[in-house]
């Protein structure tokens, strides 16, 4: 296991390194565009107790509490992101989420995040070429979604003994110190879904991560002894 300060610096790495990566796309989002800011973000409980380590610095904790966050009932179990990836190298079908909650994020203040220094991965992920509010899909270049989705699957790896699932779902369950009943288990990699086409793209964004230092041990070492 990973003491929890270490796990911290591992994921503002992890999240820096992707920033960087993703400057070199040509991405419209901007301040004000929040149409990907939906209940139905996912993230690890890794991620959601830096934002109530965030909400509480600022006085915000009692937030967690009102209507809007509270969690969708009779949820159904869902994959992590590693448990997808695992059914998909086995060549399993996945069957499909339903019924993701498509109503604002409650963190959306005035078309802006309120929580934006600590927004989870699944939040700087999201990207698009094209104004998705007029087509009402996400366009993202070839390349960009493998890249994003093994990052997210560091996470996920890192936060072992964690859980995973929507935003509202892990802040409701870590608040009360019950998450696992909110959401999923946290599982390790089970290896990379990066087609041949998008190996040049994505391998220097996980070597360059994976040889960065972290307190005097490469950031690969760390995903090793976090699933030891
Ligand atoms: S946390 Fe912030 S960036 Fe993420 S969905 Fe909510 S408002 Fe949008």
């Amino acid at each position: 296991m990973i003491s929890r300060p270490i796990q911290r610096q591992l994921l503002t790495t992890l999240y820096d390194t992707f920033a960087r990566w993703a400057e070199d796309f040509s991405f419209v989002c901007r301040k004000g565009c929040a149409t990907c800011c939906t209940r139905s973000v996912t993230m690890t409980s890794l991620e959601g107790n830096e934002i109530l380590t965030f909400l509480a610095a600022s006085n915000r904790l009692p937030e967690i509490a009102e209507p809007a966050f509270q969690p969708t009932a009779n949820r159904k179990s869902q994959c992590t992101t590693n448990t997808f990836v695992d059914a998909h190298l086995r060549g399993e079908s996945v069957e499909e989420a339903e019924n993701w909650d498509l109503r604002p994020c409650p963190f959306l203040k005035e078309e802006s995040c309120s929580i934006y220094p600590v927004r989870p991965f699944g939040c700087r992920l999201f990207a698009s070429m094209d104004p998705c509010a007029v087509s009402g899909v996400a366009e993202m270049p070839p390349g960009y979604l493998a890249g994003a989705t093994a990052l997210l699957q560091c996470i996920e790896h890192l936060d072992n003994d964690g859980c995973w699932g929507t935003m509202v779902e892990m802040l409701a369950g870590l608040n009360n110190k019950a998450a696992i009943s909110y959401g999923e288990a946290t599982a390790p990699i089970p290896g990379f879904l990066i087609a041949p086409e998008e190996h040049a793209l994505v391998e220097p964004l996980l070597q360059g991560l994976f040889a960065l230092k972290i307190a005097d041990r490469p950031f690969k070492q760390w995903l090793e002894d976090a699933r030891p």
